[in-house]
């Protein structure tokens, strides 16, 4: 079942039907990730995960029987969707859409190394006044980077990634050439991570949020892969006029507790103090993966309002570390967009694609760096991010094969456990800055970077639900169940259709 089936979601802004309580530009919030209510046959808790995917917009609706409910895409009228002739738009693959699939596999779930792209930034303002050198070389077109110990009068050290982006490349070609593809995934039903990984200072954060107060237009040059992905997601959709609902978390992680970036409560109280923000709990999901109780879904609508909550949640985070006076360096970040899409094939059968992205900033990867009397000494300064080590931990079992993978040892490894070996398509942006000064880390990040290279993950696309074929089956099997052939107890309408989780 799906752990959606629990949320309520208020009506939609609809031009025909104004609210005064939910006037259109306020994002709805939901209490996500609760553990799901316990069976009741009566409702036909089988089509919860049906309709909790269609977000029922009514809030005194709670029982999940009859119809499916409708999308809430942001357009007064419902758009009936074919695919024959939905689109035009080039960028979107469609391969295993069509097909009345109910076990999910098609030609593409098949094993997938996790990319590695690496992201070199220039020399800032003031280093160059400083005259400081340079000591990487990138060569985007051989895709490779060097780090180069000549300077010391050692050999130089060459890596090869899946992409090297120089220290002139803009965001648009790291968005385009990185990160598009995997949006384009997300919309096909993946579940897809970026990460964003390097030393404190080397453009994590600059690439993944960059400049994001464009509501309207034409994103700003220095826009980075969160609103790109925002955008290029409504882009896709709009083309297609699918009917889709679309809702996003955003979550920090820091000494391995969790708080919500996008919390509700009034909490410019806590902003000060991290070490009073209420933090929320990981679960165990009974599937191998991982929920986080009490973290807030917020239903979206339009661009704007992602944007928007992007800003808030990201000032939310910066201005607990000034608090702290740092700089994000210890805390990650975990940006969510959920995203359904309803798709009518010819025969007028519904499918659901669910497809999740997670944009992930991770901490600074120096503390990984450390060793011998320097790890002694950032442990006891309360330095040493267990989260972070644990990845780089996760990261040598899966490459060496091991029989044993640490993800239980961390909150970030539990919670994006499928994102490293498993069922998702994973990017990781890895940065570094060019200066001199920073050799010894830059080689720490590529050396992570490019072991990472060889991770295989086995991508699946999380399962389309026909939901005429759902309901005949269901009325047909309560049918029978009134005529006394089944067993009410043995009864699982789960374990036939296993609906994708995320
Ligand atoms: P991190 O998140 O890895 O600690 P930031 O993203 O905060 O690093 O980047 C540090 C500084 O460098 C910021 O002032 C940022 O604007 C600048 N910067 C990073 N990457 C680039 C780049 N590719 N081009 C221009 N400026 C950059
Ligand atoms: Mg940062």
């Amino acid at each position: 079942t799906s752990k959606f089936q629990n949320t309520r979601k208020r009506r939609p802004p609809s031009s025909s039907r104004p609210s005064p309580k939910s006037p259109s530009r306020i994002p709805q919030r939901s209490r996500g990730f609760r553990p799901n209510p316990p069976p009741d046959p009566s409702s036909g808790v089988a089509l919860g995960g049906v309709a909790g995917m269609a977000h029922t917009p009514n809030p005194s609706r709670r029982s999940w029987v009859g119809p499916p409910t409708p999308f809430l895409t942001p357009r007064p009228e419902r758009r009936e969707l074919r695919w024959a002739e939905a689109g035009s738009h080039s960028s979107v693959r469609r391969s295993g859409v069509g097909a009345c699939s109910i076990n999910g596999s098609n030609d593409r779930d098949r094993e997938a190394n996790v990319q590695v792209v690496l992201r070199c930034r220039p020399l800032s303002v003031e280093e160059q006044k400083a005259n400081v050198q340079s000591a990487v070389s990138c060569n985007d077109t051989k895709r490779e980077v060097t780090v180069l110990n000549s300077l010391f009068k050692q050999a130089d050290k060459t890596f090869t990634f899946d992409t090297v982006f120089g220290p002139k490349s803009q965001q648009r070609a790291i968005y385009d050439h990185a990160v598009a593809p995997i949006v384009d995934d997300v919309l096909e039903g993946y579940n897809c991570t970026v990460f964003a990984f390097g030393q404190t200072g080397t453009g994590k954060t600059y690439t993944m949020e960059g400049e994001m107060m464009q509501q309207v237009g034409e994103l700003p040059t220095s826009a980075g892969v969160m609103p790109r992905a925002v955008r290029h997601i409504f882009d896709i959709l709009e083309a297609q006029k699918a009917d889709y609902s679309m809702k996003v978390t955003f979550l920090e992680l820091y000494n391995e507790e969790i708080t919500d970036l996008l919390a509700s409560e009034d909490q410019s109280r806590f902003l000060e103090d991290r070490h009073k923000r209420p933090t929320l709990s990981l679960m165990e999901d009974g599937k191998g993966g991982s929920v986080i109780r009490g973290l807030e879904e917020i239903v979206v609508y339009s661009p704007g309002e992602i944007y928007s909550l992007l800003q808030h949640g990201s000032t939310r985070r910066r201005t607990a570390d000034t608090a702290l006076n740092m700089q994000s360096s210890r805390s990650h970040s975990v940006f969510s967009i959920y995203i359904h899409v309803k798709v009518t094939t010819t025969g007028n059968r519904e499918l659901i694609k669910c497809g999740r992205l997670n944009l992930v900033d991770l901490a600074g990867s120096e503390s990984i760096a450390r060793s011998g009397a320097k790890e002694v000494r950032a442990r006891e300064a309360g330095e040493l991010n267990k989260s972070l080590l644990t990845l780089g931990r996760v990261i040598t079992a899966l490459v060496e094969d091991s029989v044993h993978v640490p993800y239980r040892d961390s909150k970030l490894t539990r919670l994006l456990r499928e994102s490293l070996g498993g069922k998702a398509k994973t990017c990781i942006i890895a940065t570094v800055t060019p200066s001199v000064h920073c050799l010894e880390e830059t080689l720490v990040t590529l050396d992570y970077a490019y072991r990472a290279k060889s991770i295989r993950n086995k991508p699946e696309v999380n399962q389309k639900v026909c939901k005429s074929v759902m309901l005949k089956d269901l009325y047909k099997k309560m049918e029978k169940m009134k005529q006394g052939f089944l067993q009410f107890s043995s009864y699982s309408y789960s374990s036939h259709y296993h609906i994708g989780s995320h």
